[in-house]
C-alpha cells in the first residue's frame, strides 16, 4: 500500500476507469486509501480494475455506464446519495478522441459524440454530483484536459475544441464553489502511452512514452484534502501549474 494514505476513509468517482489513464487513476487512488466507484462502459477492464483493488486490500464499486446516458448520471449521484451520502472525490477523466480531420470533412455525429463525453457529461457530473461534494468536508474534482486545447493545431480542432470547452467548464465551476470546501482544478497528462493515443499517433514508438501509472500518482495528488488551490490547470505528471491565473 501506499506510503501516504490520503485518500483514507473517503470515496472518490473516477470515469474512463476501465483502461489507460483512468484505470491507473483509480488504482492510485485505491492505493492511497480511497474507496474508488469505477465508472466505464468496459465490463471487462473494471472487472480486472476490481481485481487489482482487491490485490491492495481496497475496494470498488463498478458502475458500467454510457457517459452518454445522463438520466444515468444522476442516477449515479442518487444512488451515491443513498449509499454514502456525500462524495469527496472525482476524476472526470474519461474522453473521446474523434476523428482527426478537416473540420469540414467531420460527420455530425462524431462531433456531438466528442462533445457528449468530453464536455456534456463532465457537466451533467458536475450537476449531479454538486449536492454531494457540498456534504464533503474537502471535496476535490479534477477533469483531465490535453495540451491540444490550446495548441489549435490543423485536423485536432474537435477534440480541441471539447477540451477548452471543458477547462473553461471547469474554471467557472470553481469561481462558483471558490468559497467552500469544493476544489476543482484540470490536469494535463501530456503524452502517455494509452489506447488513445495510439489512435491519434500511430507512427509513434509507444516504449518512448511514460506508462499511466508513472503519470497516476501526479494527478492523484490533486484530490489530497490538504491540497487546496482551485481553478488551476496543472502539468500533473511533471508537477507543474500551467496557468497561473486564478479564476475571478
Ligand atoms: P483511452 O482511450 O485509453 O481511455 C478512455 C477511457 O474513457 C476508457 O476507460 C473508456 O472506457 C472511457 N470512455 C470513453 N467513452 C466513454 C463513454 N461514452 N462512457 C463511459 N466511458 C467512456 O484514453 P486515455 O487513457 O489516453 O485518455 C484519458 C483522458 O486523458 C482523456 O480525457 C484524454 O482526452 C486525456 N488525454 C490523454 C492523453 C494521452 O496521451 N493518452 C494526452 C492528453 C489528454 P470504455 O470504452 O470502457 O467506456
Amino acid at each position: 500500500m501506499a506510503e501516504q494514505r490520503f485518500l483514507d476513509g473517503r470515496v472518490a468517482l473516477v470515469t474512463g476507469a476501465s483502461r489507460g489513464i483512468g484505470y491507473a487513476v483509480a488504482l492510485e487512488a485505491a492505493r492511497a486509501g480511497a474507496h474508488v466507484i469505477a465508472v466505464a462502459r468496459t465490463v471487462g477492464g473494471l472487472e480486472t480494475l476490481d481485481d487489482d483493488i482487491r490485490k491492495l486490500g481496497g475496494s470498488t464499486t463498478l458502475v458500467p455506464l454510457d457517459l452518454k446516458d445522463y438520466a444515468g448520471i444522476d442516477r449515479l449521484g442518487a444512488a451515491i446519495f443513498e449509499r454514502w451520502g456525500r462524495l469527496d472525490a472525482l476524476v472526470g477523466n474519461a474522453g473521446l478522441l474523434g476523428p482527426i480531420s478537416p473540420l469540414g470533412h467531420i460527420e455530425p455525429k462524431s462531433f456531438d459524440d466528442v462533445f457528449a463525453v468530453n464536455v456534456t457529461a463532465n457537466w451533467r457530473l458536475i450537476r449531479s454530483l454538486d449536492p454531494l461534494f457540498k456534504r464533503s468536508d474537502a471535496a476535490r474534482a479534477v477533469f483531465v484536459s490535453s495540451g491540444a486545447s490550446s495548441s489549435c493545431k490543423a485536423y485536432w480542432g474537435l477534440y480541441a475544441a471539447s477540451k477548452a470547452a471543458l477547462e473553461a467548464l471547469v474554471r467557472s465551476y470553481a469561481a462558483e464553489t471558490r468559497n467552500s470546501a469544493i476544489r476543482a482544478n484540470l490536469v494535463n497528462p501530456g503524452a502517455t502511452r494509452t489506447k488513445m493515443r495510439a489512435q491519434a499517433m500511430p507512427g509513434e514508438d509507444p516504449a518512448t512514452l511514460p506508462n499511466p501509472a508513472d503519470i497516476a500518482p501526479g494527478i492523484v495528488r490533486l484530490l489530497d484534502p490538504q491540497f487546496n488551490e482551485t481553478g488551476r490547470l496543472y502539468d500533473a505528471p511533471r508537477q507543474r501549474v500551467l496557468d497561473f491565473q486564478p479564476p475571478a
